[in-house]
């Protein structure tokens, strides 16, 4: 599982690490929010509404699901058994919080923190990357102390300098524990 700070850059590192490594199952997300331009339902995310939500979570059909800038995420977990009893190692891109019901949950989850290379570069990148902006702009950066502070709970750590260096370290912590591309 590969967690993180908002705006560290979690998205860009897991397509590298896929792009690396097509062995790995990569976990489709649950959204209550509706597709950005390019972004394809099954694809980047299953976009349902908030009642389909609700009623994923009342079906126990979630295996975790947090709540994050006016809407929410959380892992389907069929797909997720489904790929584990094939023997197929799985890829979770999450939020803080959802990485923290990961681990009560997935005892044998390996949790990778990515942190920026610094707090102020964080902000920069936030600021930079122009998709959010006022009150949601303001909200992100309220909680980079949280999402940081987060980070010590991992078992790694792995700084985003640089993206093919931080998906080559990835792989190589993967590796540590048995995966094979
Ligand atoms: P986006 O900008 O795509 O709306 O949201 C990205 C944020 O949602 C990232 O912090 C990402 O880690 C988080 N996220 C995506 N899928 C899930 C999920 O299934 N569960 C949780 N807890 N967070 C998710």
């Amino acid at each position: 599982m590969i967690s993180g700070p908002s705006g560290v850059g979690k998205g860009t590192v897991v397509h590298r690490v896929l792009s690396l490594d097509p062995s790995l199952y990569y976990s489709v997300s649950a959204k209550t929010r509706a597709p950005r331009p390019g972004e394809v339902n099954g694809r980047e995310y299953w976009f349902v509404s908030e009642e389909e939500f609700d009623r994923m979570i009342e079906a126990g059909e979630l295996l975790e699901h947090a709540s994050m800038f006016g809407h929410r995420s959380g892992t389907p977990a069929r797909p997720v058994e489904d790929a584990r009893a094939a023997g197929v190692d799985v890829l979770l891109e999450i939020d803080v919080r959802g990485a923290a019901q990961i681990r009560e949950r997935v005892p044998d989850s390996v949790l990778i923190f990515l942190e920026p290379p610094s707090q102020q570069e964080l902000v920069r990148r936030l600021e930079a990357r122009g998709t959010e902006h006022g009150a949601d702009l303001e909200r992100r950066l309220a909680r980079v102390d949280e999402e940081m502070a987060a980070g010590e709970h991992f078992d790694h750590r792995v700084v985003n300098d640089e993206v093919d260096r931080a998906a080559a370290e990835v792989m190589a912590i993967l590796e540590r524990y048995g995966h094979t591309a």
